[in-house]
């Protein structure tokens, strides 16, 4: 899963150093970051991809030196920090497409978090957590009760009001994702909205006053028309992409297998047995672990 980036380690506790010129910077304009085109894959593979920028090469194609950074720490993986480029960060909090423009060097582009995914697992893993930060701190520029301009606080991760005393600390949003099991057949369905065409699992937010089970019944419910039994929590992981903490669990059908699919959620929704499921990679996702959990016959236990 994305976060499993042994033997590198995440130290993703607060604080104020200064940047190196090999730490990573990330230039967000609020939608998209700006990276640097690779010739190929950083896997090795001979399609071109991308990188994130490093601090003292990003100077360097402006023109400027380690001490004109405008920017501020994120967190560290192993020796190397990620920071998080100010200089796009005016009053209004956003850029025009002609600025935009303008500020692009040669070889790079501004691309969408997805791109983090075809990255080696420690951009991957800090690139997308990164962008997770300046997003939350692209929507908080102004406090949500007074209207006062914000500033970043200086002993935790937050953002503080200056007028009002108004905390606002990193949105991490809960999601729930299950594996509904019918005898040799798993509950696998389409969302509308995902580019990949695979077939993935039941998920959803979690809505105000309920439990991550209590999410599981709802979603299965709402989306595919089933109901479950035997709800077992599987593991978690963060799913920085849509500013989530995503709670994987198992169930087992309880009662009709009917499905009756949410239209407005789901493109398709059917049990598919076990030997007509295709291997997933599982290590982005747990949605892709729990598929290949069910595929490979274990039990419902994560760790059997
Ligand atoms: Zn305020």
């Amino acid at each position: 899963m994305i976060h499993e980036i042994a033997p590198h380690k995440l130290n993703n506790a607060f604080n104020v150093v200064d940047p190196k010129p090999n730490d990573f910077v990330i230039r967000y304009d609020g939608t998209k970051t700006l990276l640097k085109k690779t010739a190929s894959g950083q896997d090795g593979s001979p399609t071109a991809g991308y990188a994130i920028p490093r601090v003292g090469e990003l100077l360097a194609l402006e023109g400027k030196s380690l001490t004109d950074f405008k920017g501020h720490y994120l967190f560290s993986i192993d020796d190397t920090a990620f920071f998080l480029d100010d200089s796009l960060a005016g009053q209004s909090g956003a850029i025009s497409g002609d600025d935009r423009a303008v500020q692009i060097p040669a070889g790079f582009e501004y691309m969408g978090s997805r791109t983090f995914r075809s990255m080696n697992p420690v951009e991957r893993m800090g690139g997308a957590t990164a962008v997770h930060i300046a997003h939350w701190e692209s929507l908080n520029r102004f406090c949500g009760r007074c209207g006062s301009a914000t500033a970043r606080g200086d002993h935790e991760r937050s953002i503080v009001c200056p007028e009002c005393g108004n905390v606002v600390y990193p949105r991490i949003s809960p999601v729930v994702i299950v594996a509904v099991r019918n005898g040799d057949k798993l509950l696998m369905a389409h969302n509308i909205d995902n580019p990949n065409p695979r077939l993935f699992l039941i998920s959803g937010f979690v809505e105000v006053g309920e439990s991550l089970e209590q999410a599981v019944h709802r979603e299965v419910l709402e989306e595919a028309g089933v109901r479950v039994k035997n709800v077992r929590y599987f593991g978690s992981q963060p799913w920085p992409f849509s500013d989530s903490l995503i709670a994987g669990f198992t169930a087992e059908l309880d009662g009709d297998d009917t499905i009756h699919m949410q239209k407005e959620e789901l493109s398709e929704a059917l049990w598919v047995k076990r030997e007509d499921i295709p291997e997933y990679e599982t290590d982005v996702s747990i949605s892709c672990c729990l598929i290949e959990n069910f595929r490979r016959g274990f039990t419902l236990d994560s760790d059997a």
